[in-house]
C-alpha cells in the first residue's frame, strides 16, 4: 500500500517557497532514521533550501560519522533552540515514524504547531497528522523512500556523495544487510543506484558494524553465556537485563542494538525477545520469523508496534513483572509459533 500526494509539495519546494525546513525523526534514532533525515538534508541543501535536522534524543555513536552529523540538534540537549526553530519553521518533515507519540515531548510540540508537515515513512497505519505524505509500508526503509522522492522531485543530479552515503546506510541497516523479507528487487536496484552515485558500501559497513567498545563485546558474551533463555514449547529465545547489569558493562546508547538477533540464530527458534530496564521505562525488542506478526503481539500487550518481523514495545511496570507478563502471554501463541 502506498500514499503519495506530494505533487503540489514538489512544485512548492522547487519554487523555493519554504525558507526554514524542520526535519525530525523518532526517539533513539537508528541507521535508517539518521540516514534518511541527513540524506534529505543534503538533498534540500543541494536544491538551495535551508533545513535543520532535529532528533528527539541522542543516538548511537556509530552513526556520528554520517556527513552532516555535526549540524544535528538534539532536543534533549537544546530544547529552547528547538522550540524556536519549530516556531520559525514553514515545513516539517517527519521521517521514519508515523505516530507523534513516538517522538515524546517533541511530538506534542509538532502536533500543536500550525506548520504543515510531510510524512516520509514505511511503518504500518500512519496517524493522519500530515498534509503531505510519501508513504509505503512495502518499502525496505525510509532511506529507500527518500531516494525515490528525491529522484521524482529533482532528478539524479540532486544526489551528492554525502547524500548517497547517508541513504545507503539506512537501506543497509533496516534490511539487516539485505537479508530480511523487506529486501525487494527495488531495494537492491536502489542500492545499486546509490553505489553508482558514489556510496562507499564497504566503508559504510565498517563504520556501522566494526566500531564497538570492548564493553559491548563483553556484554554480548555475558548475555549469550549467562542470560539467554529458551522457552522451548513456544520456540522463543529471551534475554533480559536489569539496571545493575547495564551499569556493570557501562552500556551506552546503541550498545544493545543487534543483541536480539542472536536468539533468532538458534535452530528452531522463531521468536526472539530482548527486555531492557532503561531508566525511563522497560524497553522491549521483538524479532520473529515467517508469518508470526510480532508487531500485533507488541501492540496488544506492550503498547508497541513496528513491522511483522521486527517490533518494539515499552512498559512502565517493573522488569520482573514485564518478564513474567511476557512469559505468560506468549503461551497463548504456542500453537501459532509451532506452525511457523
Ligand atoms: P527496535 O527493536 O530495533 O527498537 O525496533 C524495531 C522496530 O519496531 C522498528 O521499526 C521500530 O520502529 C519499531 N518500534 C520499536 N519500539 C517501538 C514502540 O515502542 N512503539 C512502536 N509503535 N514501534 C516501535
Ligand atoms: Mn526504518
Amino acid at each position: 500500500m502506498r500514499i503519495d500526494n506530494t505533487e503540489d509539495l514538489i512544485i512548492r519546494l522547487k519554487s523555493k517557497e519554504f525558507s526554514n525546513i524542520f526535519i525530525t525523526t523518532h526517539h533513539k534514532p537508528d541507521g535508517d532514521a539518521m540516514g534518511s533525515t541527513l540524506g534529505l538534508w543534503h538533498i534540500l541543501q543541494k536544491m538551495g533550501l535551508k533545513a535543520t535536522v532535529i532528533t528527539p534524543t541522542d543516538y548511537s555513536e556509530n552513526l556520528s560519522w554520517l556527513p552532516g552529523n555535526n549540524e544535528v540538534i538534539d532536543f534533549t540537549i537544546n530544547p529552547e533552540k528547538v522550540k524556536q526553530l519549530l516556531k520559525e519553521s514553514d515545513l516539517i518533515f517527519c521521517l521514519d515514524f508515523n505516530k507523534l507519540s513516538r517522538i515524546n515531548e517533541l511530538g506534542e510540540l509538532v502536533s500543536q504547531s500550525n506548520t504543515p508537515s510531510v510524512l516520509i515513512d514505511h511503518h504500518q497505519d500512519p496517524d493522519k497528522f500530515y498534509k503531505y505524505a510519501y508513504w509505503n509500508n512495502e518499502s525496505s526503509s525510509t532511506c529507500e523512500l527518500v531516494y525515490e522522492f528525491g529522484l521524482k522531485a529533482f532528478g539524479k543530479n540532486v544526489f551528492t556523495a554525502d547524500a548517497v552515503n547517508c541513504l545507503y546506510t539506512g537501506l543497509m541497516t533496516d534490511t539487516g544487510n539485505f537479508q530480511y523479507v523487506n529486501t525487494k528487487p527495488q531495494t537492491l536496484r536502489i542500492g545499486a543506484d546509490l553505489i553508482e552515485l558514489g556510496a562507499k558500501h564497504t566503508l559504510i559497513h565498517e563504520r556501522i558494524y566494526d566500531v564497538f567498545s570492548i564493553n559491548r563485546s563483553r556484554l554480548f558474551g555475558y548475555c549469550l553465556y549467562e542470560k539467554l533463555e529458551v522457552l522451548e514449547d513456544c520456540r522463543t529465545a529471551l534475554i533480559y537485563l536489569n539496571r545493575e547489569e547495564l551499569q556493570r558493562f557501562q552500556v551506552v546508547t546503541g550498545d544493545t542494538e543487534g543483541l536480539v538477533n542472536f536468539g533468532l540464530g538458534l535452530k528452531d527458534i522463531v521468536l526472539s525477545v530482548l527486555i531492557i530496564d532503561r531508566i525511563e521505562k522497560v524497553k522491549m525488542s521483538f524479532r520473529s520469523k515467517g508469518n508470526f506478526a510480532v508487531n500485533k503481539y507488541a501492540e496488544k500487550y506492550f503498547s508497541g508496534g513496528g513491522h511483522i518481523n521486527a517490533a518494539g514495545g515499552a512498559s512502565e511496570d517493573s522488569l520482573e513483572n514485564v518478564v513474567s507478563k511476557f512469559k505468560s502471554t506468549i503461551k497463548e501463541y504456542k500453537s501459532e509459533l509451532q506452525k511457523v
